[in-house]
């Protein structure tokens, strides 16, 4: 499961075998312990588990690399985060984050009307930025502003020439100063699968021309002195450290530009992009990043003091928006096994061909007994041609179901004798190299991909799954995860791997105890882009404390969104509901086909699944 290379500081796996969550010095706790309080409470799976230790820790790692680069290197300045709540909008998030940072006066950034509502009510440090990003209308800007008369540092950053004047003509209106922040289209390109916000034809920001008019209507203003920030951003998950450095020198000759026009900026920022090593392999590929976050923040701090010291301009205010480096580890989504399925599972009890089985039947068995490693080859491609024969024979009516469900299992079984004969073998030809997913068990998990992991769906993101226990167990089988959802895409065939990417997960045979996996690193984005697919809702969380000792506390419990909630938000009314099923039960009575007795049961029964969780509910253990 790769542990090591992709957990941090923030995770292990203990001598027992169990997954702990490790949020800073002498502090770890095992998280199936953590699963089994929850359960004990008569609490339903699934759950994600949130640390706010870990989204504490992981501030103060960014706020501490750049001071430690600003100290390193003598830069005339300093450093200041701000965090973009689109990342995670959740309360214990951005509470936990504001609450984390304000000794860092890390800031706030609001992309809509109601985010910026949101961050309005923080409590922040008083030097703490709160960027105003995103395409505005008046209401947008006129909220801004009021952030100003409350003592908040509100930039407001423009994102297209014609929301200068407005801005210019709200704070007039409102008689408040404007601080006005100014997003550059870089040239320069991120890395990975948001390159295009990047670029010239990205969606956001100005060109140079509109650059330099800002400025100058801002002259014109005599407001020079509210134009404070350059804000620029290549893409978020930015892969390749190189793809950085460029786009910080780019931005650096683009403020020192601004600086030689007359502007007189503060703030220079550098946007989102910090990556998270979803697989660990410490490379470019798209799951993953070629550098840390020490290297990130030296990096940029280095290149901007190179080009303001080449170009003889103060050293700016350094701001990033990072969001998912933040918050991407604090997060565990619980997925309790229920069920497994797949060709590994065929029943051992089928009966052996008999004298009344169809000859392919027994054909099968024949090839099935005869396998070796010389002749594998050969047995593959009889079986692939058998199992065809098979099916046009059922199709025909001249093979029965019980020989066509007996051919089957041959089958399977064939293809499991070969990849135990194959496994160790260094060369495999191209038809057996999809053996392993073709035989691989569907583990069927209580969650939905789409509610709990729209990336992985929407954009085949990679997130470590790991069994949270049995990890000093060899694993004897090899999965792909299914979800609850009715729709065949709702399924995780795609795992991390440090070369590439593998499409089976090794898993332990369930047991009697329950069998949870953790997904990890899922606590950027995933949260607030899921959707109620099969109207399965928003999922219950835990908001975990580890104390000294292994020990842990589970600070609150939020129940996830039961079903009258799901039903409500696509325009229904409960009242309307329970109307409608007692009005057809009393008919049902009529009919004879009900009992008085029997609606009051399904009433009650009724009634209480409109208040319960809209996933699977068994009883664990
Ligand atoms: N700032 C802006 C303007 C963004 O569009 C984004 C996301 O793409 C971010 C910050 C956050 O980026 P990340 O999560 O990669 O840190």
């Amino acid at each position: 499961y790769q542990v090591p290379n992709w957990s941090g500081d923030w995770f292990r796996v203990s001598d027992r075998g169990e997954m702990e969550v490790t949020p800073g010095p002498g502090l770890h706790a095992p998280l199936r312990a953590i699963v089994d309080e929850i359960v004990e409470r008569g609490e339903s799976l699934p759950v994600i588990l949130r640390f706010p230790q870990v989204l504490a820790g992981r501030v103060k790692h960014l706020n501490e690399a750049f001071q430690n680069a600003i100290t390193e290197y003598g830069y005339g300045n300093h450093y200041q985060g701000v965090f973009p709540i689109k990342v995670n909008q959740r309360r214990v998030v951005v509470e936990s984050l504001a609450a984390a940072g304000y000794d860092y006066a890390h800031g706030l950034e609001a992309g809509s009307k109601a985010e910026l509502a949101l961050c309005l009510a923080q409590r922040m440090h008083p030097d703490a930025l709160l960027c105003c990003n995103g395409f505005k209308d008046d209401g947008f800007i006129k909220l801004a502003l009021w952030g100003r008369t409350l003592g908040k540092n509100v930039v407001i950053t423009i994102e297209k020439f014609s929301e200068l004047d407005r801005i210019l003509k709200q704070a007039r209106a409102l008689g408040v100063k404007p601080a006005i922040g100014v997003r550059f289209k870089l040239h320069a390109r991120g890395s990975g699968q948001w390159e295009e916000s990047g670029g010239d034809q990205a969606k956001f920001g100005l060109n140079a021309y509109e650059l330099l008019r800002v400025v100058e209507r801002l002259r014109e203003e005599d407001m020079l002195d509210s134009l404070v920030m350059l804000h620029t951003h290549i893409g978020s998950q930015i892969t390749d450290i190189r793809r950085v450095k460029v786009a910080v020198r780019e931005a650096t000759q683009t403020y020192a530009g601004m600086i030689a026009a007359g502007a007189q900026l503060k703030y220079l920022n550098v946007g989102g992009g910090l990556g998270v090593d979803y697989d660990g392999s410490k490379t470019t590929f798209y799951a993953s990043m070629n550098y840390t976050v020490r290297e990130y923040a030296a990096d940029i701090v280095y290149t901007i003091q190179e080009v303001c010291k080449a170009r003889e301009v103060p050293e700016p205010v350094i701001i990033s928006e990072s969001g998912r480096a933040l918050t991407a580890h604090h997060a565990v989504l619980i997925m309790p096994v229920v069920d497994v399925t797949g060709p590994t599972r065929d029943l051992e009890d089928l009966a052996p061909a008999s004298e009344d089985s169809h000859q392919i039947v027994k054909d099968m068995e024949d090839v099935l007994e005869k396998i070796t490693l010389r002749n594998y080859r050969e047995s593959y491609n009889d079986a692939v041609g058998d199992k065809q024969t098979l099916h046009n024979l059922f199709d025909l009516g001249y093979v029965t179901l019980s020989d066509r469900a007996r051919g089957e299992a041959l089958f399977n079984a064939i293809l499991r004798r070969i990849a135990k004969l194959i496994q160790n073998e260094k060369y495999v030809p191209d038809e057996l190299e999809d053996l392993q997913k073709v035989l691989a068990d569907k583990f069927i998990c209580n969650f939905s991909l789409f509610q709990s992991l729209p990336d992985n769906w929407a954009i085949q993101a990679l997130f470590p799954i790991v069994p949270l226990d049995r990890l000093n167990e060899q694993p004897t089988r090899q999965a792909t995860i299914v979800d609850i959802t009715c729709d065949s895409d709702g399924k995780i065939d795609k795992f991390i791997d440090l070369r590439d990417v593998k499409s089976t997960l090794p898993l332990h045979e369930p047991g009697d105890r329950p069998y949870y996996l953790g997904t990890f690193l899922m606590g950027a984005y995933q949260d607030v882009l899921g959707s109620a697919h099969n109207l399965f809702g928003k999922v219950s969380e835990a908001h975990v404390t580890v104390r000294p000792g292994g020990k842990f506390h589970i600070d609150l419990f939020v129940r996830g969104q039961k079903a009258r909630r799901m039903i409500e938000s696509m325009g229904y009314e409960e009242p309307m509901l329970r109307d409608a099923i007692e009005d057809q039960a009393d008919d049902a009575i009529k009919q004879g086909i009900l009992t008085a007795g029997q609606e009051n049961e399904l009433l009650d029964d009724y009634g209480e699944e409109l208040l319960g969780y809209t996933y699977l509910e068994y009883e664990e253990g």
